[in-house]
């Protein structure tokens, strides 16, 4: 029996590892060039001890997806077409064509010796795997008058294929499973907050490639690391306004990750923790306020706190002229204006659903609740359906893992009983 999988962030590598591991067949189809998912922009969040930010299991997962025989992976590839059979479906897979073999060993010579300003050949995002390069055919200068060529020739492995083209396969299946995942609340959608106008002013999804790349936050603006920290939670979340009026659980437990790991980098960095409530999952938000209370520096003898957990939303932030980005807040008291200015701020997002496709979405029966979260339309009755992972309601990266593991392992019917 084989079995799609649509999707390759933690929900879809857990189901396919699981699948393969139990001897079905597995076609696992994912859009980006790289596995992984979000998780694979993610940095992890623990440097002198394990934080359980779930990361790593993530791209272990990846990783372990391109080695396993019985899943076949299509990167860069979506479905074009899903018919239903009397055996299942039958899935027209579609694979653009990104001209580096997986002889590829990442050595990165053909992004030096790209000519293009901005560059047409790239590195996988994040921590993806595999870690195959890819060109960007509409700048490359090869696919143009001048014929360019330097990427190949600075190749070791001569894994440059300007002879790639797009694919189209069809795979026969018994089951699908949907994991197609989320969206990052885009922080520009609320411009009071400055994201996107302040380069110092930026979305936790920013801050973790920083993190993941630089080893530690540093300002966009000018490389230095901050002596003031703002993070903000819930931004966009629980804000019936920007259409997520529900809590993406996962935010408190990655906010107070973060905070963790950036004071810990730097022992010069004071931090204001703003929050509505402390959500953490099945962390202890204890430990998290005993931390922060536990976070001092010895100023003239005194012990100050570095750390300030401020249950507040602040309503503004703006660039002032002394190069600070200032706050505008109620503090705790809801009875007056705060006006405090940081070197950097952080806006800590939640998530949207991910759609699918709308003639896909029919043609395995899905139903969407009000806020975009997909479900089989008759859970109970259509066993080779099943949606797993944050695309079917918000969950961090342990809970999809363990509940798709759960459902690729158990026959769908008793797993409904
Ligand atoms: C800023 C931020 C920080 C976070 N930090 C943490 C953390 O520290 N710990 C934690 O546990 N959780 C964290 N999370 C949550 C975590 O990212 C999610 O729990 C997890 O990614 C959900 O996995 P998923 O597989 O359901 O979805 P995703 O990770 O979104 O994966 C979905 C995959 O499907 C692919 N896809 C989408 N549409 C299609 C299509 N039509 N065809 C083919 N492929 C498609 C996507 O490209 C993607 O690879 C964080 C989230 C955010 C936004």
């Amino acid at each position: 029996m084989k079995v799609l999988v649509i999707g390759g962030g933690p929900a879809g590598l857990t189901a396919a590892g699981t699948l393969a591991s139990n001897g079905l067949e597995v076609a696992l189809v994912e859009r980006d060039y790289t596995l992984g998912g979000m998780a694979k922009e993610l940095t992890c969040k623990g440097i002198t001890e394990c934080r359980d930010c779930g990361v790593c299991f993530a791209i272990d997962r990846a990783a372990e997806a391109v080695r396993t025989p019985g899943i076949e992976v299509f990167l860069s590839s979506e479905i074009t077409s899903l018919e239903k059979t009397n055996e299942g479906f039958k899935a027209k897979i579609r694979s653009s064509a990104r001209f580096v073999t997986h002889n590829c060993i990442g050595c990165n010579n053909c992004v030096e010796v790209c000519p293009v300003e901005g560059k047409a050949i790239f590195a996988p995002s994040g921590s993806g795997q595999p870690r195959t390069y890819w060109i960007d055919r509409k700048r490359c200068l090869h696919f143009k008058k001048s014929k360019c060529e330097e990427c190949a020739k600075a190749c070791p492995t001569k894994a440059i294929d300007f002879s790639d083209r797009a694919k189209n396969v069809t795979r026969t299946v018994s089951k699908v499973v949907l994991a197609t995942g989320i969206e990052p609340f885009d922080a520009q959608e609320l411009p009071r907050l400055a994201c996107g106008t302040t380069s110092d002013v930026i979305s936790s999804v920013d801050a973790e490639r920083i993190i993941n790349e630089e080893g530690r936050l540093k300002r966009p603006s000018d490389g230095v690391v901050p002596k003031t920290v703002a993070m903000i939670q819930c931004v966009g979340s629980r804000n019936e306004k920007t259409g997520i009026g529900y809590c993406s659980k996962f935010c408190c437990k990655y906010g107070t990750k973060i905070a963790q790991l950036i004071m810990e980098g730097s022992p010069e960095m004071d931090l204001d923790f703003y929050f509505m409530d402390l959500r953490t999952l099945y962390e202890p938000q204890e430990d998290f306020k005993k931390w922060a209370v536990a976070m001092k520096r010895k100023v003239e003898k005194k012990k100050v706190p570095r750390v300030r957990l401020i249950r507040c939303m602040p309503s503004l932030a703006y660039p002032g002229e002394d190069g600070k980005i200032w706050l505008r807040s109620s503090g705790e008291t809801d009875a007056e204006v705060m006006e405090t200015p940081y070197d950097m701020v952080i806006l800590s997002v939640g998530m949207r659903p991910r759609g699918v496709p709308e003639d896909i979405a029919s043609r395995l029966g899905l139903a969407f609740d009000d806020n975009g979260f997909a479900r089989c339309q008759d859970e109970e009755g259509d066993p080779v359906v099943i949606v797993l992972g944050a695309m079917s309601e918000p969950m961090d990266i342990e809970e999809t893992v363990t509940r798709a593991m759960a459902a690729a392992a158990t026959p769908r019917k008793e797993a409904g009983e």
